[in-house]
């Protein structure tokens, strides 16, 4: 079998799943029990103060606005061959349901935590962690209502006609929450 056959083959399951409604939805489902699994683990496990808690989650959001531009600029529009084609079909159809696999995220984040503050007892880790996800969520359904709804309010019209922006000029605006991080690389879309 040809190289690139024996790679579709082996992958078209993994963008069966990614073009499903049923794992688009499941997505947020297993992201929020994540999070709160995160939660649970440093507030009762380990007995971390709420405080300390608070902070880290704050840290953990901050973190998230930053993987979401990188992702989205050097992941999605420039890495590997499958984040990118997932990602051009959402370019050439916004309306559509498409989402990482439900049980991506359980893989890559479960392991560094159960050994970070399971194994070593880090207090903090799962707090951030907690943090970051909710950024993950948020973005996820900001993203999902910038194509799918009409809102009156000003500053989600401009996200919202930022966010077009990007689809037409592929190179710009990569925040999909925030213009932050646009400003700081330089990507911001500026009309002449
Ligand atoms: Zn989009
Ligand atoms: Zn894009």
């Amino acid at each position: 079998m040809p190289e690139t056959q024996r790679l579709t083959s082996q992958t078209s399951w993994i963008l069966r799943v990614s073009e499903s409604k049923a794992n688009y939805w499941a997505t947020y489902a297993v992201d929020f029990s994540l999070m709160l699994f995160f939660i649970g683990w440093d507030g009762f496990r380990l007995g971390y103060g709420v405080y300390a808690m608070a902070g880290m989650f704050a840290l953990g959001l901050l973190v998230w606005t930053l993987t979401e531009y990188c992702a989205h600029r050097w992941l999605y529009h420039w890495g590997f061959a499958l984040t990118r084609s997932g990602h051009d079909k959402h370019h050439d159809d916004p309306l559509a349901h498409l989402a990482m696999p439900w049980f991506v995220t359980p893989l890559l984040f479960l392991p560094p935590q159960l050994l970070v503050a399971g194994y070593y007892g880090v207090h903090g880790f799962s707090s951030l962690l907690a943090g970051w996800f909710l950024g993950f969520i948020a973005y996820s359904f900001m993203h999902h209502s910038l194509h799918h709804y009409k809102l009156s309010y000003s500053w989600f019209r401009h996200l919202q006609s930022q966010h077009r922006i990007h689809h037409a000029l592929p190179e710009t605006n990569y925040g999909v929450t925030m213009r932050f991080w646009d400003r700081i690389f330089r990507t911001e879309f500026i009309k002449k």
